[in-house]
């Protein structure tokens, strides 16, 4: 196995700092942070205290969701210039549910070297330990903050056979769950993660209902940062099937019963003679 060599030519090291517990710093990304000319974070103050804990000084730039496209210039000159820069985030890897995405990919395409220095990422975390399986998962980070928005988000993904992998905050967590009953279904297995690699870490398993009953107990149960993890769908529903109706009430809006029967024979295989049956009862409900 050889090393990536972390001195050859300017680079932009995207380095994954820790969720939670200080010890998951790696060492290789200690070195790196303690090479680089300049670090690139999203809150300065909090990567300062990181940086304090392992007795570093160094400058620092914000980078976040509002300057990031300002930014791309400024560490592109720098790297033009032979300078290292490492990317941070407050917590875990960069660019996931955090900043870092415009940037990573104009530098990219500017023909920059990026390398990663790969650690801690709560996805990972939680699923390392959920007890879901892992071979397949979906990862939806933020739910919108709008209800309507979230509903449509879960509904998305309600067929999804794969694990559903969200992010949520002590904000929203048990209104997720609500709403994740009523898509998901009350009996669907689940497994919460809160505040991963720190004091109360805790997991939360059982059905849909039982996490709700959990998290819902105890005021404390709600605090913290949550990694809300949903099995994929045994049995879900294809698309033709679903659809189905649908597309006979729209065909029958433009077409007569007939001619609608005929289009959804051809295209479904049915029969054509049920599918008219079918027309007519919806005509003439009994
Ligand atoms: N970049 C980070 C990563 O790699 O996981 C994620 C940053 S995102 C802004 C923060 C969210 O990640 C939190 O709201 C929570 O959903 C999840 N998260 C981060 N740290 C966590 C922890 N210690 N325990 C549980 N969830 C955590």
């Amino acid at each position: 196995m050889s090393s990536h060599p972390d001195s050859v030519s300017a680079t932009l090291f995207v380095v994954a700092t820790p969720i939670g517990n200080l010890s998951d710093l790696t060492e290789r990304a200690r070195k790196v942070l303690e090479s680089v000319d300049l670090i690139a974070c999203e809150d300065t103050r909090h990567t300062q205290k990181l940086l304090q804990h392992l007795g570093l000084r160094k400058p620092l730039i914000s980078v976040h969701d509002h300057n990031e496209r300002d930014r791309i210039e400024q560490i592109s000159e720098q790297l033009s210039q032979g300078r290292n820069v490492a990317l941070v985030s407050d917590a875990g890897t960069p660019l996931i549910s955090d900043p870092g995405y415009p940037l990573v990919q104009a530098l990219t395409e500017a023909g920059h070297k990026v390398a990663p220095v790969p650690g801690v990422s709560a996805i990972i975390t939680a699923l390392s330990a959920a007890g879901l399986p892992t071979d397949r998962f979906l990862f939806e980070g933020f739910l919108p903050h709008k209800r309507s928005g979230r509903l449509e988000r879960m509904q998305a993904v309600a067929q999804e056979t794969a694990t559903l992998v969200f992010y949520e905050s002590k904000h929203r967590i048990l209104d997720s769950l609500a709403d994740m009953a009523e898509v998901f279904g009350t009996e669907r297995p689940m497994v919460v993660a809160r505040e991963l690699t720190k004091t109360f870490e805790s997991f939360y398993r059982g059905s849909v209902n039982e996490v709700i009953e959990q998290v819902s107990a105890n005021a404390d149960d709600q605090k913290g940062e949550f990694v809300v993890m949903v099995a994929g769908n045994p049995a879900p529903v294809t698309a033709s099937e679903v659809d189905f109706e649908r597309l006979f009430k729209l065909l029958l809006k433009e077409l007569p019963p007939k001619k609608a029967a005929a289009v959804l024979s051809e295209l479904t295989g049915q029969s054509k003679k049920e599918l008219y049956q079918q027309a007519l009862d919806w005509k003439d409900p009994v």
